[in-house]
């Protein structure tokens, strides 16, 4: 791959708007993309292994647990860190970022919302180090968009609970230390687990053949009789409601996310064009192409003032599931579409690994479906302004 030339667009001045806070956890994450994914991304991607020595470095620029407390080991910092945070490491890839939102939404933000005081005490500090990995089982076989439907259950043994089931297309499930697992009692009510690697009846195996997110590893978590200790439920909250909670923090990371993906994309086809000579000049001064780059920073410029706003919202606890809903559906439909022209506008060099444009196009395709498709956010948003639910 090309030397990393990186620089972010600011269309609208963005960064007066940021705290230093802010400037200093953004530029430190967009100095490790640079430092330590852009030169090894584009190998792992091909080879379709996640890179596990980049652990250590995620851990160390906050991307796992950036708004847990302090004192359970997260860096305390707020939404709008949060969210630069994983901006700059979509930048880099969207697969590395769906390990640190995993990590961080999906296993931290449950553990510290809903768990014990000897729960956090026990995972989250070893989980902000990136000692333990996490992962989070929501998706069955046969139940992605509907979770209500889940199949996987649990039954109280007295001592412990025996969990049967089985998820499907679940980040990092191949090397996760632990799992938070979702699934419905005897009365039919959702409640989350924390399965560990190493129960007697718990494996893991990894989904192979995948053209997106190359660089992240998913697979399946399949529980056949696993007894499972009383004391690794979740007792803060129960229902759908409970995993929903997990997925607003995440899609809201996602947000932020798809506008490092577009970002990166938008500079490349910049660079390209300007540098690019056909019919004896610059393509950048061709009217076809300055539309395609017009236009994307036009619409960068506007996701990353929805996904700045969410995060005033956030910061003051009033964003709503359905706002996070429309900018996870906006930024991410902003981000593959700006994929898909710049990789025009590199013509036949676009198709190849020498550009990071390819890898973020096929790896937004994942990052549209999961978390809620595109389809599902629009409905979300669908049933908040018309108060009719079109889901069922
Ligand atoms: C790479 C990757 C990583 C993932 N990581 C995780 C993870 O870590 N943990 C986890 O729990 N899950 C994870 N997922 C699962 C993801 O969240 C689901 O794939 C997603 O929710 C969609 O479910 P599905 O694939 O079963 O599609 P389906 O629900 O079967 O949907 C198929 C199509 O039907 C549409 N559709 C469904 N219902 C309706 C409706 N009512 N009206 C109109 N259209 C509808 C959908 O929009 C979609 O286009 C991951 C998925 C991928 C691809």
């Amino acid at each position: 791959m090309r030397p990393d030339l990186f620089e972010a667009p600011d269309y609208y001045n963005l960064d007066e708007l940021l705290s230093e806070e802010h400037k200093l956890v953004r530029d430190a994450a967009r100095q490790w993309v640079k430092r330590d994914i852009t030169p090894i991304i584009e190998e792992f991607a091909q080879k379709a292994e996640f890179p596990k020595q980049i652990i250590g470095g995620l851990a160390e620029i906050g991307a796992f647990g950036p708004y847990i407390p302090v004192e359970y080991g997260g860096a305390g910092l707020d939404q709008i860190s949060y969210g630069l945070i994983m901006q700059e490491i979509e930048r880099g890839d969207s697969g590395v970022r769906s390990t640190a939102s995993v990590q961080s939404s999906l296993v931290m933000y449950p553990i510290f919302a809903y768990g014990t005081e000897d729960q956090r005490k026990k995972y989250l500090p070893k989980l902000a180090t990136g000692e333990y990995m996490g992962c989070f089982g929501l998706t069955e076989p046969d139940h992605g968009s509907n979770p209500s439907g889940m199949v996987t259950n649990f039954k109280d043994k007295g001592d412990h609970f025996l969990l049967n089931g089985a998820k499907l297309w679940i980040s990092n499930s191949p090397f996760a230390d632990i799992a938070v697992v979702w699934a419905k009692n005897e009365e039919g009510r959702i409640h989350g687990l924390i399965v560990e690697r190493g129960m007697e009846g718990f494996s893991t195996p990894e989904t192979h053949n995948k053209w997106s997110l190359r660089a992240s590893a998913t697979g399946e978590l399949i529980f056949d009789n696993v007894k499972v200790p009383k004391e690794n439920l979740l007792p803060g909250k129960n229902g759908l409601g409970a995993p929903l909670g997990c997925l607003d923090s995440a899609r809201y990371g996602i947000a932020w996310g798809a506008i490092g993906a577009a970002m990166d994309c938008y500079d490349t086809a910049l660079r390209y064009a300007k540098e690019r000579i056909q019919f004896g000049k610059p393509i950048a001064a061709t009217q076809l192409q300055q539309k395609k780059l017009a236009e994307m920073i036009t619409e960068i410029t506007k996701a990353q003032l929805l996904a700045f706003r969410l995060g005033q919202l956030k910061n003051e606890g009033r964003a709503t599931t359905a706002q996070i809903s429309m900018a996870k559906r906006n930024n991410v439909e902003m981000a593959i579409k700006i994929a898909r022209e710049a990789r025009q506008v590199l013509g036949g060099m676009g198709i190849t690994g020498e550009y990071s444009i390819m890898r973020h196009m096929m790896n937004l395709e994942s990052v549209i479906t999961y978390e809620g498709t595109h389809d599902i956010h629009l409905l979300i948003t669908g049933a908040d302004i018309t108060g009719h639910n079109a889901f069922k």
